[in-house]
């Protein structure tokens, strides 16, 4: 049995950099400015949670671990997507790929391309070859093409572990 899972996030950069780590698929990025985020902002990361979310049938990672609580105050990101792979496994599915499309017009995600894929893959105790991550820059149409935040598009695929 398998189950598909979409989710999408969006942040914008902060306007004056108040000394916060862009915070990408897990890995810090040297960039002037953070994310305008509760959380540490990670884009991906929060559309990975929505995705398998999605895939289980499961609320958005706003209703599970909302804004208004100190508690999610600069929060890693990771820990969110742990809370939702922890729910996947329990359900008895696997993860059998991961898409990750970007639009992004800076920083650039090429150079790291490699490095998100192999921390999207450690996260989700995946095989690199189970992770795909896409860029576009936007080509300045929209408020996140020309330079103002990220936003990110991820779909997964969910298969259900066979009892025997
Ligand atoms: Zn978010």
């Amino acid at each position: 049995m398998y189950r598909i899972g979409f989710g999408v996030d969006s942040h914008r950069f902060e306007a004056v950099s108040t000394g916060k780590k862009l915070m990408l698929g897990g890995i810090e990025i040297p960039h002037p400015v953070g994310m305008e985020s509760h959380s540490d902002g990670d884009v991906i990361l929060h559309a990975l949670y929505n995705a398998l979310a999605s895939a289980l049938g499961e609320g958005s990672i706003g209703t599970a671990f909302p804004d208004s609580k100190e508690e999610n105050q600069g929060r890693d990101s990771k820990e969110f997507v742990a809370h939702i792979l922890q729910k996947t496994r329990q359900e008895g599915y696997i993860i059998q790929n991961v898409g990750v499309s970007l639009e992004c017009k800076t920083p650039k995600i090429n150079p790291h391309e490699k490095a998100f894929k192999e921390s999207i893959a450690q996260l989700l105790g995946i095989k690199v070859e189970q992770v795909a991550v896409h860029a576009t820059t936007g080509e300045s149409l929209t408020a996140v093409g020309k330079g103002k935040g990220i936003y990110t598009q991820v779909i997964v695929l969910l298969e259900k572990h066979q009892k025997r």
